[in-house]
């Protein structure tokens, strides 16, 4: 039997929650594919637990059986519907922060007052996430931000993205092994996956470093151009074109969302699409 890993970004991936219409079939077409029992769904999002639960309640979201949350620094696995977290994930990526609290990184960011503390809620031991408004001088406060944390001895990802509803920027600083790429990496491993069984979809920026990477992966159609372009062009970059596909509007449930993840699914497994008669 062919067995898919698929990883999903949740926000504007599946959950149609943008500007640009969803088929009104696409979720119920993703849901039969998600309960295809050689596939194994894992949701890879900036929610954190609760928020993951209650988009697949609000939005008829199929169960998964793993999820990754907070922009990748926790995974839980469900079993029978109970989550239970995966603390080896953290103890991995516990060593990039060399001993240092959130608090102590907080301190040490506190220099720009553009920065924005994001809500507790959003907020974790590894996930330290902040506001920053479009118009600030992004490049100049980042290259501060990461000579203050290197100064610490901190290895850290800087992932920046956009509330594209709120119009407001999104800095997550994380440990520099906490990013979708290397989570996907890490539980590809650990459930024994082979590179052509794993299937990532996203549409923004905290989803590029999975979409340039060699991981097979899909953009939905819905995605900014902006993305769009960076996400092809770190492709090219990175010689992974052949691993990025980019949802087309001409399926016979478009491109957006849900739609453009089974695109992704009948491009890079096809067999796995048919079962679902999608073309
Ligand atoms: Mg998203």
């Amino acid at each position: 039997m062919n067995k898919v890993l698929l990883c999903t970004d949740m926000d504007r991936t599946v959950i149609p929650n943008g500007r640009q219409p969803e088929h009104p079939d696409a979720r119920q077409r993703f849901r039969q594919l998600c309960a295809l029992e050689e596939l194994c769904l894992v949701y890879v999002t900036g929610r954190h637990r609760q928020l993951v639960q209650q988009a697949i309640v609000s939005w008829q979201l199929p169960q998964p059986d793993y999820a990754v949350t907070d922009v990748g620094t926790k995974i839980y696995r469900l079993v029978r519907g109970e989550w239970r977290e995966m603390l080896s994930w953290q103890k991995q990526i516990a060593s990039d922060w060399r001993g240092k609290t959130h608090e102590e990184l907080q301190q040490a960011l506190q220099f720009c007052p553009e920065l924005v503390l994001q809500e507790r809620s959003r907020q974790n031991n590894f996930k330290l996430s902040y506001y920053l408004p479009l118009s600030a001088n992004r490049e100049h406060i980042f290259a501060a931000v990461e000579n203050q944390l290197t100064q610490l001895g901190v290895d850290a990802s800087l992932i920046w993205s956009i509330d594209e509803p709120e119009q407001i920027g999104l800095l997550d600083v994380l440990p520099r092994h906490a990013t979708k790429l290397h989570v996907i990496e890490f539980l590809q491993h650990h459930l024994g996956y082979e590179h052509h069984e794993v299937i990532f979809a996203g549409d923004s920026g905290n989803d590029l470093p999975v979409l340039v990477s060699p991981i097979q992966s899909v953009l939905v159609a819905n995605a900014e151009p902006e993305v769009r372009q960076q996400a092809q062009s770190g492709a090219r970059k990175n010689g992974c074109t052949h691993a990025l596909y980019l949802a087309q509007e001409n399926f016979s449930l478009g491109g957006n969302y849900a739609a453009g993840v089974l695109q992704g699914v009948l491009f890079f497994a096809p067999q796995t699409g048919t079962q679902l008669k999608l073309s």
